[in-house]
């Protein structure tokens, strides 16, 4: 996150109401120019490709692209590192399909590191998703959950090669390391994976008895995650390198973990604000009241209903709301009032308030706006 990131729609050289069918299109074009098979070794189209995938990743995701539209960069984030491919392998499990057309069958296989002929080559563990659900106020205040997860570890026995301490690979005796063996019938040659290293290339003569040979074991771990202040529904955070280990020396995956925010009783979120509805009776509203609340954090606010006080205005209480995850300020507790309506009234109250009535006149004709009628009676 230390190097200034461009604007995905600039990386994929599109307007911001470019179509899916163009975001495609220009993604396609920039991964046919940087792709690494065509610039072998060539660091810098490497970055580009790479930055061209996190573009596509997100401007061809609604959702994402919704988020990327009204936050930026830092919508992304969610306070932790914003999944983005990392490795070019990543890329093409990513969106294999975009790329079978620019390179046919071979065009994922072909650009795969392998080792060198006959070794084991380090690949990356996968990344592994989970979903925590929290409250309303724990996305407030930002909270620290215990995350349970089940996932491949490294093997510590034979530190994550597979192999018996003391013993290593060999190239496999059958294809010469190549992992696959070549046919000839006729005019064609056909090539097969090679059976007895399940075209890998190499054998392990003494696997590693806690692993089996797969060079990492599956575990249950306990992770614990702190949330941010001011997280919101559907934010995803990554953990990296929290996903399964890798094999062969290959660099773990990462840990996606896909906020939930549950709905609260009385109070929602509308972009940074906290919003509810605060019940006030007739005369709160008519004559104005300051009025002492106990909000969604616990702290106490004063807050002041003027005179003349209509439903439904919206009462702020500047920066009380949600922390903007990807800048500064904090938005507004908002109150909007209601007129609390009673349903039974003693016969008292109702007396006071047919007099009440009485004085005021029947009609609302001086109100300003909505439609009034020509008043009857009352029913009770
Ligand atoms: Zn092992
Ligand atoms: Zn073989």
């Amino acid at each position: 996150m230390s190097k200034q990131k461009r604007d995905y729609y600039e990386v994929l050289g599109v307007s911001k109401s470019a179509s899916a069918d163009e975001i495609k299109k220009a993604y396609r074009k920039l991964a046919l120019q940087y792709h690494p098979d065509r610039n072998p070794d060539n660091k810098e189209s490497e970055e580009k490709f790479k930055e061209a995938a996190e573009a596509y990743e997100v401007l061809s995701d609604a959702e994402k692209r919704k988020r990327f539209d009204q936050y930026g960069h830092a919508g992304m984030h969610s306070g932790a590192d914003f999944h983005h491919s990392q490795d070019v392998n990543d890329i093409f499990e990513n969106f294999g399909d975009i790329f079978e057309n620019l390179f046919g069958a071979g065009g994922q296989g072909s650009s795969r590191r392998r080792g060198s002929r006959g070794e084991p080559a380090p690949q990356r563990g996968h990344d592994l998703s989970q979903k925590i659900s929290i409250s309303l106020k724990e996305a407030l205040l930002g909270c620290k959950k215990e995350l349970k997860l089940y996932h491949f570890t490294a093997c510590e026995t034979c530190k994550s090669s597979g192999c018996q301490p003391g013993t290593k690979a060999k190239a496999c005796s059958e294809c010469g390391g190549a992992g696959s063996v070549q046919y000839r019938q006729g005019f064609f040659a056909y090539s097969q994976p090679c059976a007895p290293c399940h075209g890998q290339g190499f054998t392990i003569p003494s696997p590693c008895k806690d692993c089996r040979g797969q060079a990492r074991t599956q575990k249950h771990d306990k992770l614990s995650l702190n949330i941010p202040a001011g997280i919101y529904d559907a934010a995803e955070l990554r953990l990296s390198g929290k996903g399964d280990a890798g094999i062969f020396g290959g660099p773990s995956g990462d840990l996606y973990v896909v906020v939930q925010v549950q709905p609260d009783n009385a109070y929602t979120r509308r972009e940074l604000d906290l919003v509810t509805t605060i019940n006030l009776t007739y005369p709160q509203l008519v004559l104005g009241c300051q009025i002492e609340v106990k909000t969604l954090d616990d702290t106490v606010e004063m807050i002041k209903i003027p005179k003349g006080c209509p439903i439904g205005k919206e009462i702020k209480v500047a920066g009380k709301g949600f922390a903007n995850l990807h800048g500064k300020g904090r938005g507004n507790l908002i109150f909007i009032t209601q007129c609390h309506i009673p349903t039974n009234l003693s016969e008292d109250t109702k007396q006071v308030l047919l007099s009440y009535a009485d004085k005021l006149g029947n009609t609302s004709a001086d109100s300003d706006g909505g439609i009034t009628g020509f008043f009857k009676k009352f029913l009770g």
